[in-house]
């Protein structure tokens, strides 16, 4: 198993924080030993694509960590990761922001939540399209406990650096346009989780305020 590449993680911390922009460390399908290297050199944040390796995670490691959810999330999975997760950047839909909103109020806690966007060409990802994103917008306040607190999206995988550019652009555009018609009173909307390893430098030229990086800090994913 290839170590943490710790050079690769230290270059992009020099990079990102002086612009302000938090780094993800997405561990999906990383052993436990990984997280934990990370995790001694003072990083907190980390994210997980799936519920029941994410729960198994969460019990065996340092009870500081936050974690990010940042996959596809079903409805009837929400119960078991409300009572810890730090946030959400997968709400795709009205009825996953009323489900979160509902375990939340049960737990007397807030969660925060991005709304993932669809800017991608491919149709197999997952993600709100705008008219959608914006009916839900318009009933968002009736789930509190569900808090909002920017927008998510994912680009093309492709090599055209820019359509990755212009679908990030969009995104961003679109968020502002969110912020001064819906949360113009509300500073905690104020997060854009867009770029991965491949396309994070444009999208931190396009606006992110955090990257969420996995195979550039823990190596090529291992397949299940
Ligand atoms: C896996 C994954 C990432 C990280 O991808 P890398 O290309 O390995 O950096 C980021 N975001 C989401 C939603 C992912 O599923």
């Amino acid at each position: 198993m290839p170590p943490v590449d710790v050079e690769a993680y230290s270059q992009l911390q020099q990079e990102l924080s002086p612009r302000g922009v938090k780094i993800l460390a997405v561990s999906k399908t990383h052993p436990l030993e990984d997280i934990q290297q990370l995790y001694e050199l003072g990083h907190r944040d980390f994210g997980e694509n799936y519920v029941q390796e994410l729960l198994s995670k969460q019990k065996q490691l340092p009870a500081d960590i936050r974690w990010h959810f940042i996959g596809h999330l079903q409805t009837n999975k929400v119960k078991q990761i409300a009572p810890f997760i730090y946030c959400i950047h997968s709400v795709d839909s009205l009825k996953l922001l009323q489900e979160i909103h509902r375990h939340a109020e049960k737990l007397q806690r807030i969660i925060p939540v991005l709304l993932q966007v669809h800017i991608a060409r491919e149709s197999t990802k997952f993600g709100l399209d705008e008219t959608t994103l914006m009916q839900l917008l318009a009933h968002h306040h009736l789930y509190p406990n569900a808090h909002i607190i920017g927008l998510m999206g994912m680009a093309t995988l492709t090599s055209d650096t820019e359509q990755i550019r212009t679908e990030f652009h969009y995104l961003n555009q679109l968020f502002q346009q969110i912020k001064t018609r819906y949360f113009s009173d509300r500073a905690d909307f104020r997060e854009l989780s867009i770029g991965m390893s491949n396309d994070y430098r444009i999208a931190v030229e396009e606006g992110s305020t955090m990257v969420r990086i996995g195979s550039l800090i823990f190596g090529p994913r291992i397949t299940h």
